[in-house]
Order: structure tokens, then sequence, then C-alpha cells
């Protein structure tokens, strides 16, 4: 039996060592093959360090390999993370801005480090880079695995809660660009933009969703994420909708983390099964392909939804 390029499944978004996930870009495509996806897309934060390693496996395990990246903007028209697809990890000028950028996180991790020892939660910078794995781009989730080392808390949700979430007490924002910037990046890196996670995007008081789209669309917005792990049907359903009327891209994925999001399985989006191909752009699924159908008893967590 073959399996053609629009009856598989993929996971658009997922992250590896080279940021917060805990699996390395091989690991990765070896459980997206395991779980039975034609398709994956690595989309580490601020950083294309992974896609090459992960195209290799892809290549040796037959699976297609979607090259990405997710951005966090701050700036009108709003906070959000912007994923980009697509993208070709060797464009000069993207990996030129996503060096500074990560150079700003270094200063970033700094201050939160500082804020964590004036909170009483003494973690140096050493200790944090200790517990990433070598070259990741550092992140608060591994600020929240030196908490947990150290036993200042329990539970990653109590790091986030007590210390490191967006309205806690050692948050410092991340992003040296603005949605606007983001999307321009991406798009110059010959990628699509789409909103990540809609949903957890927040919106100004009387914003609407809709009025947020039309805002990051007139910045070059190609699609949303509207199938995400942690969406209800009544959220994905909202977000096909806006798509339809604004004319956008939809695209979907889990947001895998491995370790750091130990709820979050791989393919862990629409029913646990990962996105058919069928509702994804051809743009991002030309390059899905698995040389044996998808095992029958690939094992895939079942969705919260
Ligand atoms: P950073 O890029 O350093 O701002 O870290 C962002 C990452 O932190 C997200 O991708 C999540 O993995 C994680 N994160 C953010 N907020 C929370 C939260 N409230 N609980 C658990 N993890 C979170
Ligand atoms: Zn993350
Ligand atoms: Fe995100
Ligand atoms: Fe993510």
């Amino acid at each position: 039996m073959t399996i053609t390029a629009t009856t598989g499944y993929a996971d658009l978004h997922a992250h590896t060592t080279a940021s917060d996930g805990t699996l390395t870009p091989t690991e990765l495509v070896q459980a997206a093959n395991a779980a039975g996806l034609s398709l994956l897309a690595v989309t580490d934060h601020d950083t294309v360090a992974g896609v090459g390693e992960a195209r290799a496996a892809a290549e040796a395990a037959g699976i297609g390999l979607v090259p990405g990246v997710e951005l966090s903007a701050d700036g009108a028209p709003g906070k959000c993370h912007l994923l980009g697809l697509g993208i070709d990890p060797n464009h000069a000028g993207l990996r030129e801005t996503l060096a500074r950028v990560s150079e700003a996180r270094r200063t970033r991790n700094e201050r939160i480090a500082e804020r964590l020892l004036a909170l009483g939660a003494p973690i140096t910078l050493d200790e944090v880079v200790t517990v990433a794995p070598p070259g990741a781009n550092v992140g608060r989730p591994h600020f929240a695995q030196a908490l947990l080392a150290k036993n200042i808390v329990r539970t990653r949700d109590e790091a986030f809660d007590r210390f490191l979430g967006d309205t806690a007490p050692a948050y410092v924002p991340a992003s040296s660009l603005t949605p606007g910037e983001a999307i321009a990046l991406i798009r110059q890196g010959g990628g699509l933009a789409f909103l990540a996670h809609p949903a957890l995007v927040k919106l100004a008081p009387g914003e609407t969703m809709r009025a947020r789209l039309e805002a990051l669309k007139a910045l070059g917005l190609d699609g949303i994420e509207a199938y995400y792990g942690q969406h209800t049907l009544a959220q994905i359903e909202q977000f096909l909708s806006l798509a339809r009327g604004l004319d956008l891209l939809v695209t979907g994925g889990s947001d895998f983390h491995g370790a750091h999001k130990p709820d979050v399985f791989l393919g862990d989006v629409f029913g646990g099964r990962g996105v058919p191909l069928s509702v994804l752009p051809p743009q991002l699924t030309g390059a899905a392909g698995r040389k044996e159908p998808c095992p029958d008893g690939a094992s895939r967590a079942p969705s919260p939804n």
C-alpha cells in the first residue's frame, strides 16, 4: 500500500535541544517517525541550529522535514509568537538577525538571574547553562529546570507561577523583534509566517482576534496555527473560520518540548494523530513522505481536548 503525500499526518510545531526541547533533532525525527507522522517541522525558539541535523535524520528515516523557527515578538499590534515555516536555514540575513536575537537572550537571561537572586531564589547563569544541552538557546524552561534541581520549587508549574511566568516577578521580556520585523524576516528567509497558538495570544481590552489578525495580515502574515494541541474544538473552528474570512492559510502542531512539557506528545493535535496533510498549505506538504505506511500500532497519546 502506498501512502501519498495527502493522506498522512503532520506535526508542524516542535522544539529540540537547540532551544528548550529535550530531544535532539535526530531523536525528535525518530520519535515523529515512530508516531507515524509523514511530515515534521522543527521550530526552535529564535534559532535554526537544529534544522541541519533534523534534515539529515528525516532523510534517513524517509519522512518530510519543514525547516522552521518560532520567533518571539513584542510591539504593535501586540506580543505574540510567530512561526516561520519553510524557511531557508542558511539565509544570511536570517542567520545574522537570529544571532543578534540570541545575544539579546543572553542579556535577558542575566537579568532573569539577577531578579531571581533578589527574590531569594539564587540561580546563577552557570547553573542554568549546566542544565541546558550544549549550545542550546537558553530560555525560561531551563531556568525552571535549574530551580527544580536546586529544590527551590517542586514542579515546573510552580517555577512559572512563582517566578518565570509572563506576569510573575522574575519575568523579563524576550524579544528584540516587533511582529512586523519577525514577519518580514521569515518572509525574507523564504518562509511563510504564521501566528502561533492564537488562543494563547493576549488581546488588549476591547480588541478582537479578527482585528489582531487583520493588523498582522497588513504586516505580511500568511496564516495562523488553527490546529494546536491545546486548542479546544470550538477554538479550532473559530480560527478556521477567521482564516477563511481573512484569506489566511492554516497550520497545526503540538508544540512538543519533550520533558519540559511532559503532558504534550508529538502529534498531539487534532485528536492525537497529527494534522491531516490535506488541510495544510501545499507549499509545506510537498516534502512529506514515508517509506512505509503508517504503522497500525503507532503509539499516539489521546489528546486532552
Ligand atoms: P522563553 O522563550 O525563554 O520566553 O520561554 C518560552 C517557553 O517557556 C515557552 O515555549 C514554554 O515552553 C515555556 N512557558 C512559558 N510560560 C509557561 C508557563 N506558564 N508554564 C510552563 N511553561 C511555560
Ligand atoms: Zn518553548
Ligand atoms: Fe510559543
Ligand atoms: Fe513553541
